[in-house]
């Protein structure tokens, strides 16, 4: 039974998932403290949305905002480039084989991190606080942080504090972060050919080079079509490429995607990510849960990884919910219990399913080549599969 104080959740990090987990929580009635800093940068990163986390956001009332400025996504094309002796023709798949108009939407991440934050700030059931969680506390009945010189505390924490999860750790969660041999290039481009809203992935032996589809820039003056660029390379490619101006970095650009969309131009900053998995032990803690790359990290292949954030968070939120609609603690182990074991499936399997694809696609072992180029087949020639596979990415039912 809950004590009279409703002292609801403190969630810890201001990135996606933190906001969407706030906003969440608070449609349920919990009173929530957003504890987080303020960043307004770019790095020229976008998200591609697929049709859940569209949906949640729009019953969150942010999507309206974010509408405006996101790409529709109609079709996926995969491209195998690598010297692969089983390689396969390109796939493309249509949104339109199951029935939808899009996929999912392409936005700046930026741009939705400040539609969000501005939605929070005019819910009257969040508490925004500016500064870090610091000296957390997990006790039996109540945990807390301090946090810009207060004591603050909570039935529950949610740490949405990204990969290395401060939280995490000092809650005791046994995690290891294994660094992987390869970056991903980020960046928003000018170019000649219009994309007609498909994402192009070619697949290399450093990892997938993706340009997906964005809002036409400056419409005002002028049809300017624009994508966003994803490129994985390995450490020392990517020291190179980093050190290349950006007409340079542009031209290298457009000979690795072969041209598809003509001549390429930087438009915005660019960005370098280090890239890693994280093996985690639990997504839970005496009164923590954990969302997002809090509880999940991988390379960005096929776009899960804030699609997987938000269902976390959505999750979370739920059944937060119900404990309080019926009157009960909303940390208490019995809440946490499920919202790990309705989480841990659809989370498995999406790592699994990416880090497989990534470690096939740096072997050059003929087995892996072989099962690439055989699943690549597959998908191309059995129509159901193809479609079981483009609606488990989209909206996934098996994994969860
Ligand atoms: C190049 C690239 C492309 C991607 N493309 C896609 C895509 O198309 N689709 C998709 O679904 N996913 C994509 N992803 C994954 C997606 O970007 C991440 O899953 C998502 O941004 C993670 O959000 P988060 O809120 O969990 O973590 P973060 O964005 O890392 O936020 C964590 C926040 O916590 C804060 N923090 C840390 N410590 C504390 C503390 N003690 N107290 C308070 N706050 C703290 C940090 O400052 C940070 O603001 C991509 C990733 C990369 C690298």
């Amino acid at each position: 039974m809950r004590d009279n104080l409703r002292r609801g959740a403190i969630v810890a990090g201001t990135g996606p998932v933190g906001l969407v987990a706030a906003l969440a929580l608070a449609r349920e009635g919990v009173p929530v403290t957003l504890v987080g800093e303020r960043s307004e940068s770019s790095s020229g990163r976008t998200v591609a949305l697929f049709d859940d986390s569209i949906r949640l956001l729009a019953e969150l009332g942010v999507w309206q905002e974010i509408a405006k400025s996101a790409a529709p996504l109609r079709a996926l094309r995969i491209v195998d480039d690598t010297d692969n002796l089983f390689r396969w023709r390109p796939l493309t798949f249509a949104a339109a084989e199951i029935g939808l108009d899009a996929f999912g939407c392409n936005i700046e991440l930026s741009a939705l991190n400040a539609a969000l934050r501005l939605v929070a700030q005019n819910v009257p059931g969040i508490h925004i606080i500016e500064g870090l969680a610091a000296a957390p506390f997990f006790d039996a009945d109540r945990a807390g942080c301090s946090v810009a010189g207060q004591r603050l505390d909570a039935e529950l924490i949610v740490a949405a504090d990204g990969q290395r999860s401060p939280l995490r750790e000092a809650a005791g969660i046994t995690a290891r972060l294994e660094r992987l041999p390869q970056w991903a290039m980020t960046g928003i481009f000018r170019h000649q050919l219009p994309h007609e809203n498909v994402s192009t992935e070619f697949h290399t032996r450093e990892g997938p080079c993706t340009l997906v589809p964005l809002a036409s820039l400056d419409e005002s003056r002028g049809h300017q079509e624009t994508s966003s660029l994803v490129w994985m390379v390995r450490s020392v490619k990517a020291k190179a490429l980093g050190a290349l101006d950006d007409e340079a970095f542009s031209l290298a650009v457009e000979r690795r995607t072969h041209s598809i969309l003509g001549k390429m131009q930087l438009a915005g900053p660019r960005g370098a990510v280090p890239l890693a998995i994280a093996h985690l032990g639990s997504i839970r803690a005496t009164r923590l849960a954990l969302v997002g790359e809090a509880a999940h990290a991988f390379p960005p292949i096929g776009a899960q990884g804030l699609n997987l954030g938000l269902r976390d968070a959505a999750m979370l939120a739920a059944l937060a919910g119900e404990a309080l609609s019926e009157d009960r603690d909303i940390g208490a182990a019995d809440v946490l219990d499920a919202y790990q074991d309705a989480r841990a499936n659809d989370i498995a399997t999406r790592s699994a399913a990416v880090n497989l694809m990534n470690r096939s696609l740096l072997s050059t072992l003929l087995p892996f080549d072989l099962a690439r180029g055989l699943g690549m087949a597959a998908l191309d020639l059995v129509g159901p599969l193809r479609r079981f596979v483009m609606r488990e990415g989209v909206a996934p039912r098996f994994g969860r």
